[in-house]
């Protein structure tokens, strides 16, 4: 199955439970644009390549669409167009004023110099700055992007439409970024376990979590999860799969991997395995926190946790979610537990836009009320219509669309 289908899917479960009219379920899920570019690179040997480019945006009836910039191979439109309408509905879900938009170049970052990455940051920028900006299309990071390329964008950018740092957000803290914008999504998804353990009645430090990724939302959240007390088993990156069961004295891994240009490789405080065994392992809690579509039919009937927090965008397919589900596992899904990320983007824009600058704690707090009433609409939800935390999660975020698109004037 391909990644919009899987989305598809999930909407339409979460649609049908809602009765939505089929106009309106045609309306939401197309996007409203799709852009695709070539994107011209001149590389550090005098060469002209050529990558592709998307941006695509799905809705806007709740806000200007807001959504990340992935850099890696396996980018195309099909993935660009699932991680867009994810987006809407992400940023309905935790009730923030925007739609969804994603975008991305079909190309492997780390194969091209620092120059040529910049290069070909500006030269997309140069093809889609006239569908981007502070009202229209917020752009932010995503796998394989991150400070750097937000400060390049926004710098090309104004070079066409003048001062304006609201156009992106996950820009350096030193250029009008937000404070805990870095640390936001892995901390968000932190907060959104306490959440589920304090519903679900279990106490942290009874809670063996097994993290798969240790980049940016990984180890992140293993940070915040290990001083709320959750005792961490086993991390994991390409280089393998770290496994200690009486739990990884995390703060160690962290100065290791700062110390190692962020890998674990070598780490020997943890008896290694291979990287996929993360996913099997008996612990409680499985945090998928690295690519999509990890968890498949293939490994699924393996997996040993009781509650899954989807970390990563799309990590598990839904033939996989479908068998979870039978076996009662508890799902928090992508659109709620990664949203963090996005809520912190908002608070950037916001205070970009304000010209004002909020403390550390004041963006800490913020996040953990938008997600913990997020949190709390899905889960009763779930309890009132029966079913599961994915499903309810649409379900409260078809709804608000659907209500905004009806004010705007489109009533069945
Ligand atoms: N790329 C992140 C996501 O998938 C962040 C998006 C944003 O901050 O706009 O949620």
């Amino acid at each position: 199955m391909k990644a919009f289908a899987a989305t598809e899917l999930y909407f339409n479960e979460a649609a049908d439970r809602l009765g939505l009219p089929d106009w309106l379920r045609t309306l939401l899920l197309a996007a409203k644009r799709e852009v695709t570019v070539q994107v011209a690179c001149e590389m550090d040997d005098g060469t002209i390549r050529t990558f592709m480019g998307y941006r695509v945006q799905h809705d806007n009836s709740r806000g200007p669409m807001k959504g990340g910039l992935r850099y890696h191979p396996s980018v195309d439109l099909d993935e660009v167009r699932a991680l867009a309408s994810l987006m809407t509905w992400k940023t309905a879900v935790v009730d923030l004023p925007y739609g969804g938009a994603k975008g991305g170049i079909a190309v492997d970052p780390k194969k091209l110099s620092r120059k040529e990455v910049e290069r070909l940051t500006r030269s997309f920028v140069d093809q889609i700055h006239d569908i981007i900006g502070p009202d229209t299309d917020i752009p932010a990071p995503d796998m394989g992007t991150g400070f750097a390329e937000m400060s390049w964008i926004r710098n090309q950018w104004e070079k066409y439409h003048g001062f304006n740092p609201a156009v992106i957000t996950g820009k350096p803290v030193e250029e009008y970024g937000a404070k805990g914008r870095e640390e936001a999504t892995g901390r968000g998804v932190g907060i959104i376990a306490s959440k589920m353990l304090k519903r679900i009645g279990i106490r942290p430090d009874q809670c063996r979590v097994a993290i798969q990724g240790f980049g940016n939302v990984g180890s992140h959240a293993a940070k915040y999860m290990s001083e709320s007390a959750f005792p961490i088993v086993a991390v994991s990156d390409v280089s393998g799969c770290y496994y200690a069961p009486d739990g990884l004295n995390i703060q160690d891994v962290l100065r290791y991997t700062l110390a190692n240009k962020g890998s674990l490789e070598g780490y020997e405080h943890a008896t290694k395995l291979p990287a996929d065994d993360l996913l099997t392992l008996d612990c409680d809690l499985l945090i998928p926190a690295a690519l999509g579509g990890v968890i498949t039919e293939d490994n699924v009937d393996r997996v040993k946790a009781k509650m899954i927090i989807e970390g990563a965008n799309g990590p598990i397919w839904p033939e996989a979610d479908r068998k979870l589900k039978e076996r009662n596992v508890t799902i928090v899904p992508d659109i709620l537990a990664n949203a963090g990320g996005v809520t912190v983007s908002y608070f950037e824009w916001v205070q970009n836009r304000q010209h004002y600058r909020w403390s550390l704690d004041r963006v800490r707090q913020e996040l953990d009320h938008t997600l913990s009433d997020a949190f709390e609409q899905v889960w009763q939800e779930a309890q009132r219509s029966q079913v599961g935390l994915r499903t309810a999660a649409f379900m409260v975020a078809i709804r608000r669309v659907q209500r905004a698109t009806e004010l705007a004037g489109f009533v069945s």
